[in-house]
C-alpha cells in the first residue's frame, strides 16, 4: 500500500454556494470531497462511508450539526470541524461540548480551514500514535518504534522475540496456547513445531524476567503461557 491515498472529506453544509466553494478549493488541494446539503443525508453518509474528517455546518435542515456530531462521536473519533454563522455564538460552546475538535465562524479566508483541517489531522494522527502504546505493569511495548521498555530501560529484543511479547501483552491476562501462539507469530507453515514457542519463551523470560528479578510471563502447565496484569 504505497500509492498516496487522497485524504477522503465530508462537507454538510445547507448554502449550497458556499458549499460549492469549499468543496472546488479542497478538491484543488487534493483532498477527495463529498457534499451533502442536509443533516440526515450527511449522517447517512457518515454511517456508509469512512470519511478522514467531517466538516459540519451548525444549522442544518434535517439534523443539527450539534446532533450529528454528538451521534458519530458514539462510534468514530474522526476529526470534525463545525462551521458556524456569526450569530451563533453560544452554539460554538454546545459544538465543542458535543465532541467537534474545532469550529470556524462564517465566513472564513479558505486557507484557514485549510490550516485548521491540517492541525485537525495532526492532532488526530498524534492520538492514534498514542495507542501504538502497550502496557502491562511496568512493562512498555511501543509497536510504531518496535521498542520495549521496563521502566526506562530498553530491552533488546529479536523480532521474534518481540512479536511473541506484543501478543502476549495485547492479550494479557488470557492464557494462549502454544498452537495459538504459534499461528499468531509464526504462520500457520509452523503447526507442529510447536516447542519453538518454548525456547522463544526461554528467551523472554532470560531478558525480561531473570533480568529484572519479576515474573511477568507466567505458565499454565499443559495449556500455555500468559502475561498477567497486576
Ligand atoms: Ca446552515
Amino acid at each position: 500500500m504505497n500509492r498516496v491515498e487522497r485524504k477522503k472529506i465530508l462537507l454538510v453544509e445547507d448554502e449550497v454556494k458556499l458549499a460549492r466553494f469549499v468543496e472546488l478549493e479542497l478538491k484543488y488541494e487534493g483532498y477527495d470531497v463529498t457534499v451533502c446539503h442536509d443533516g440526515r443525508e450527511g449522517m447517512r453518509q457518515i454511517t456508509e462511508e469512512e470519511y478522514d474528517m467531517i466538516l459540519l455546518d451548525l444549522m442544518l435542515p434535517g439534523l443539527t450539526g450539534i446532533e450529528i456530531c454528538r451521534r458519530v462521536r458514539k462510534f468514530s473519533q474522526v476529526p470534525i470541524i463545525m462551521l458556524t454563522a456569526k450569530d451563533e455564538v453560544m452554539d460554538k460552546v454546545a459544538g465543542l461540548d458535543s465532541g467537534a475538535d474545532d469550529y470556524l465562524t462564517k465566513p472564513f479566508a479558505i486557507e484557514e480551514l485549510l490550516a485548521r483541517m491540517r492541525t485537525a489531522f495532526r492532532h488526530s494522527a498524534g492520538a492514534a500514535a498514542k495507542k501504538t502504546l502497550l502496557q502491562v505493569q511496568d512493562l512498555t511495548i511501543d509497536t510504531e518504534k518496535r521498542m520495549v521498555m521496563i521502566g526506562e530501560k530498553v530491552i533488546d529484543l529479536t523480532k521474534k522475540e518481540f512479536e511473541l511479547l506484543t501478543y502476549l501483552v495485547q492479550n494479557k491476562n488470557i492464557v494462549l496456547t502454544r498452537e495459538q501462539i504459534l499461528n499468531e507469530v509464526w504462520g500457520y507453515s509452523y503447526i507442529g513445531e510447536t516447542n519453538v514457542v518454548d525456547v522463544y519463551i526461554r528467551y523472554l523470560r532470560s531478558k525480561i524476567d531473570e533480568a529484572f528479578g519479576k515474573k511477568y510471563i507466567l505458565t499454565i502447565r499443559g495449556v500455555g503461557y500468559y502475561v498477567k496484569e497486576e
